[in-house]
């Protein structure tokens, strides 16, 4: 079952495509959240399985096609797998996308970049991400032993070509920005679409469950590097409630889009209807 959001942002068009989704048990949380402690975990849960989504943002920006992340493709876990239906839902092919946009290189928002015997799922796509993202990333898959790593250069080397690399504040095509959120990893971005006065900022993995609204301390397992993930987390937040943006989070509840607002020190979270 694939699911799509479809909404506009003055005259340019977007949708949130659902990779895939999961519920996660309070020991699946726990791993996540190292330095918490688990009765704070469970308290933040309310006694419920956390949620998690993977939705990937679909932009068409004067005819010029983006796809931001790609999910786990064929690569991934049960319940995942589901953009390429998502795009059809839309009246597109993967061979449709003109740009993939990746935030950052985690699995789950890059291994469907490749489906089977490394074939091109989206084979006419340039790829585009922070140049501090692509240095992070080779520089870790290079100095490591582990087979998956490995692969993972050799891939990637073989996929520079089709990449060009951008910094804060570079344009992509019309209306659509790239905004820097170093901490989760040292090149994760986000993009800001504008068109006719109206916004979106997709913040992608600034956080990675609705609890950490209330408690923006809390670090995430798989952050590059936590202080500097915290800092931005506070500061781009801030920034969505003080702005009134419509805001879009890779992880949280199918569609993820909604509205941040502050709660003194910390914030609160309310999805659109
Ligand atoms: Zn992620």
């Amino acid at each position: 079952m694939s699911k799509s959001y479809q909404f506009t942002v003055g005259d340019i068009q977007c949708a949130v495509l659902q990779e895939g989704e999961a519920t996660k048990t309070l020991d699946r949380i726990a791993e996540r959240y190292p330095t918490v402690a688990r009765a704070e975990l469970e308290a933040a849960l309310g006694g419920k399985p956390a949620e998690d989504s993977l939705n990937c943002l679909y932009i068409n920006s004067g005819g010029t096609r983006i796809l931001v992340d790609v999910g786990f493709g064929t690569a991934g876990p049960p319940d995942c797998g589901g953009l390429v239906a998502a795009l059809g839902g839309n009246g597109l092919t993967p061979a449709d996308i003109d740009i993939v946009y990746l935030t950052h290189f985690h699995g789950d928002h890059i291994a469907g970049l490749t489906a089977g015997e490394g074939r091109l799922e989206f084979p006419n796509a340039r790829f585009i991400t922070m140049s501090a993202e692509w240095e992070e990333w080779m520089g870790r898959w290079a100095a490591s032993e582990s087979a998956d790593d490995k692969r993972q250069l050799e891939r990637f080397t073989a996929l520079r070509p089709r990449f060009s690399f951008v910094a804060a504040g570079d344009s992509v095509a019309p209306g659509v920005t790239v905004v820097d959120l170093a901490g989760h990893t040292l090149g994760h971005s986000g993009l800001l679409v504008e068109s006719q006065g109206e916004q979106l900022l997709h913040v992608v993995d600034l956080l990675h469950q609705s609890f950490q609204f209330a408690r923006t301390e809390w670090h995430f397992v798989f952050d590059s590097d936590g202080d500097t993930a915290v800092n931005t987390r506070r500061r781009v937040l801030g920034r969505c409630a003080d702005e009134g943006l419509l805001t879009l989070f890779y992880h949280l509840k199918f569609p993820g889009l909604g509205a941040v607002r502050r709660e003194g020190d910390s914030f609160s979270w309310h999805p659109s209807e």
